[in-house]
């Protein structure tokens, strides 16, 4: 039985699959501390399902978008 449990961060257009894993636009899944350094940081909407800090966990230096 395949239970994806998918959810879509209405704010950032984001989908979060299960407890960690986020699936960008574009580029390679991420987690949601990649997705709340370079996304829902920037929004702090309360309708962004990804404010949780507690579900957010760490926020590591390479979580952060950085141009070269
Ligand atoms: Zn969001």
């Amino acid at each position: 039985m395949a239970n994806c449990n998918i959810q879509t961060c209405p704010v950032c257009g984001v989908k979060i699959e299960g407890e960690d894993k986020v699936i960008f636009s574009s580029g390679p899944v991420g987690t949601r501390a990649r997705l709340w350094a370079r996304v829902c940081n920037y929004v702090q909407k309360p309708d962004c399902i990804n404010q949780d800090q507690e579900a957010i966990g760490s926020v590591g230096e390479n979580d952060y978008y950085r141009p070269i």
